[in-house]
């Protein structure tokens, strides 16, 4: 086994897996280094797993709504740990199925940790590992506060863990993680509790979302606790969880408390001064728009660089890269504009472009046009709750070009895969007025707003 190849693949996660697959399909020598289970964060501890409980959770909602639709049953039953033996083996599989795209693409898999000897030399598994290109795809980890007590919290990775559903929750934080998982445990039963330092949520998004979201979390039962910095998290002697906020508030006895307070990147064992490589100022690997870091031959996507932590980023970013590397493409490279995100809530949250805000900014108020829309959704004319749903779409100039689309309500996660597209394409609002509508449908709207 020689262990001299064209690309060494640092990180065998979403970004890794797709640079190293991309380049052995144009015939490259690949090796790829993973020191834990293939898949990365997206497959073991995010997306897939956390889908599957949205989608528990949405089930629940159905079941809630179903006896307003005529059905004579109640939701009561829900099996966490039946759900979650389930889960483990699906994903199980799919780090199977990994391994295998892997071999059948003779991309070589050595497990361990890696960390750099020089600028083209990675060592792992008592092996120096050597190639003129050098691709770091190692992701993060979830952050804890730097306050006393904080280890007796849980994190997003541990949540996976959980081997029942807590009675009583707290979630602290205020992006994509609290609000997902805030609204997976209380739509699944738990009494949740989301802790904002600050006046509101997902400030990264268009104000609409953030006011939007609260009032829906607040409705459906969850305790919104604001302006809440957390400062000491202690067990009580009945061994309930209590939080001290900075104002001397004591948040109520909890049975788990989740920090989703961002993510940090996983730099520090790769002994990136060896090969050249530097930070940035928030610790992440600077790179330019071809991924290049600051050492020739060695190049960084996916979350480590801290530019839009969502998978299809990293995925596409490895690919395009290894088109440079080694399908002549030599001006191939990932435009993070207009990328479009959902937060996977109850109801999804669904953004692309620009907020309000930022197309003010850049284009001035006079050249943005606002369109919105605010209406109870037809799937509630039958039932109790009346959630709304938001819309707005920010245009700029005569022309009135949509830059952003912002969507808070059911179905956003796939109502805006296509209206990415069409911002993509630079469409105007007359072309989203001369699309006829669907009916009856939420999207519909998104075509007939005045
Ligand atoms: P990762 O997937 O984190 O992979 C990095 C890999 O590198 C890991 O397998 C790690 O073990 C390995 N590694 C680290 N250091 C070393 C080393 N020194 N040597 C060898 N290997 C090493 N994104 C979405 O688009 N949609 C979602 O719905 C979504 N939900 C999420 C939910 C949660 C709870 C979380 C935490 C994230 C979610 N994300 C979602 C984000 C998504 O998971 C990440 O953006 C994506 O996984 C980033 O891929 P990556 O390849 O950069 O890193
Ligand atoms: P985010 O960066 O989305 O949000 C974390 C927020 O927590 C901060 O913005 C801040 O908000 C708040 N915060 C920071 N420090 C503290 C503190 N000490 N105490 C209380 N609150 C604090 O991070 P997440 O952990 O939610 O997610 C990490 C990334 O993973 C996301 O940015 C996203 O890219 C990705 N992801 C994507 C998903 C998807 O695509 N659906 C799902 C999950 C994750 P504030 O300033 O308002 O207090």
């Amino acid at each position: 086994m020689s262990d001299e190849f064209d690309l060494i693949v640092i990180g065998g996660g979403s970004g890794g897996l797709a640079a190293a697959q991309r380049a052995a399909e144009y015939g490259a020598r690949v090796v790829l280094i993973e020191s834990g289970r293939l898949g990365g964060a997206c497959v073991n501890v995010g997306c897939v797993p956390k889908k599957i409980m949205w989608n528990a959770a949405e089930i629940a909602g159905g079941l809630h709504d179903a006896v307003d639709y005529g059905f004579r049953q109640t939701p009561d039953g829900f099996d966490w740990p039946l759900l979650k033996a389930k889960r483990d083996e699906f994903v199980l599989r799919l780090n199977g199925i990994y391994e295998n795209n892997l071999a059948r693409r003779k991309v070589e898999l050595v497990r361990g940790r890696a960390h750099f000897v020089d600028a083209h030399t990675a060592r792992a598994a008592d092996r120096n590992l050597t190639a003129r290109h050098i691709i770091i795809a190692t992701g993060g980890r979830p952050l804890l506060p730097d306050i006393a007590g904080a280890e007796l919290g849980i994190t997003s990775d541990s949540f996976f863990e959980l081997p029942e559903r807590p009675e009583r929750v707290a979630v602290v934080g205020s992006g994509y993680i609290a609000i997902e998982l805030t609204g997976i445990f209380a739509a699944l039963g738990s009494k949740t509790t989301l802790v904002l330092r600050g006046e509101s949520a997902l400030k990264e998004f268009d104000s609409m979302i953030g006011q939007a979201t609260l009032k829906v979390l607040g409705d459906q039962g969850v305790e919104v606790v604001t302006n809440a910095w957390p400062q000491s998290l202690e067990r009580n002697a009945a061994g309930a969880l209590e939080l001290e906020v900075r104002d001397g508030r004591r948040l109520e006895p909890f049975d788990s408390v989740l920090w989703a307070i961002g993510r940090t990147p996983a730099v520090e064992e790769l002994d990136l001064e060896r090969a050249g490589v530097k930070l940035d100022a928030y610790s992440f690997i600077a790179t330019d728009k071809f991924q290049t870091t600051s050492a020739a031959g060695i190049y960084a996507i996916g979350d480590i660089t801290g530019r839009s932590q969502l998978t299809p980023v990293a995925i596409a970013a490895g690919r395009r890269l290894s088109d440079r590397l080694f399908g002549a493409m030599p001006e191939r490279f990932l435009d993070y504009a207009n990328i479009p995100t959902v937060v996977f809530g109850h109801p999804p949250i669904g953004t692309v472009g620009l907020t309000e805000q930022a197309a003010r900014d850049e284009f001035g108020d006079e050249a943005v046009t606002v369109y919105k829309s605010s209406f109870v959704p037809m799937y509630y004319a039958m039932t109790k709750i009346k959630p709304r749903c938001d819309m707005k779409l920010v245009t700029v100039g005569a022309e009135q070009r949509v830059v952003g689309v912002h969507i808070v309500g059911p179905g956003a996660d796939e109502m805006l895969q296509g209206f990415a597209i069409a911002v993509r394409m630079g469409a105007t609002k007359q072309d989203f007025d001369d699309t006829v509508a669907i009916h009856p449908t939420s999207a519909e709207e998104l075509v007939t707003m005045r």
